[in-house]
């Protein structure tokens, strides 16, 4: 059985970007007679608010869109991406990392050799503290985050490690590609955020088996993405789902949208008076719409 997921997190409203992917998404369960899920991805909970979440429901029914209940919301679900993560501690694949963000920066630009190209620039590559060290920090109540160990990651799987592929659709699911991941990319990543426990990484990826998801349908933004989400599965022995990612939404000026672009937002677009097919339409057939810029 095809089953897909839309899966935002409510941190601001839905713009049309996010129209384009729940659209594309539900409309391929539909094509496929499969199911379409609607997933709230709120672990970060300084970020999160409730009215968006609200807005989620409002924005997604105006777009004339139906999805099952009881919806998954990942604040529900932090003891489940707890126990993955402890998994991965008694296994040993991943770290404390005591570092801040500048810190790691730092270390990047230091030995910039170490450091895999990553979608968003180098990445980190770090290394457990030594044990008394690290008892140290700990007695002294210092925060830190848990990180993968790529290295340990590769040892743990072996050859597979290399062999890890992705199974990549077009949008129409007519062709399909099996494409080699490359699971390092990301570096050392963090799988056990400070605040939350868990990273979305992590979080998406266990959801993704736990609701038996197997279209993943999203931006291509999150293309990269799947590659260390392979390689999470491949550790926790998850089944891969095939992935879709569509293009994304610019402004005039080539820019991708984000949640501050307040006149793409969906709720502006409807105060607007504009209707609900119009985007269903653009749904359907856009390549890369042009969005006017407002000035
Ligand atoms: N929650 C993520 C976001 O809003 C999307 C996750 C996904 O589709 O995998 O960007």
């Amino acid at each position: 059985m095809f089953v897909t997921r839309f899966a935002p997190s409510p941190t601001g409203l839905l713009h049309l970007g996010h129209a384009v992917s729940a659209l594309t998404a539900a409309r391929a369960a539909e094509a496929a007679g499969g199911r379409f899920l609607l997933r709230i991805e709120d672990i970060d909970r300084t970020r999160c608010r409730p009215e968006f979440e609200e807005a989620i429901y409002e924005d997604l029914a105006w777009l004339g869109l139906e999805w099952e209940t009881p919806v998954r919301r990942q604040s529900e679900h932090l003891d489940d991406y707890g126990r993955a993560l402890r998994q991965l501690i008694e296994r040993g694949l991943v770290y404390r990392c005591f570092k801040t963000r500048a810190e790691i920066l730092d270390d990047i630009t230091r030995a910039p050799h170490l450091a895999p190209d990553g979608p968003d620039g180098p990445a980190f590559i770090g290394a457990p503290l030594d044990p008394g060290e690290e008892r140290t920090l700990l007695e002294a109540g210092a925060p830190f985050a848990w990180r993968l160990s790529i290295e340990r990651a590769r040892a743990a799987l072996g050859a597979r490690f290399e062999d890890l592929t992705i199974e990549v659709e077009s949008l129409d699911g007519a062709c399909r590609e099996t494409i080699a991941a490359d699971p390092g990319m990301f570096g050392d990543v963090v799988l056990g955020r400070k605040d939350s426990g868990t990273s979305y990484h992590l979080a998406s990826t266990h959801d993704d088996a736990a609701q038996g998801v197997t279209h993943v349908i999203r931006g291509e933004d999150l293309a990269p993405a799947a590659h260390l989400h392979r390689l999470l599965q491949a550790l926790f022995g998850w089944p891969a789902p095939i992935y879709r990612h569509h293009p994304l939404v610019t402004d005039a000026s080539g820019r991708r949208l984000a949640k501050r672009d307040r006149a793409a937002t969906l709720r502006a677009i409807r105060e607007q008076g504009e209707r609900p097919d119009a985007l269903s339409a653009l749904a359907r057939f856009y390549r890369r719409p042009q969005l006017r810029s407002e000035g």
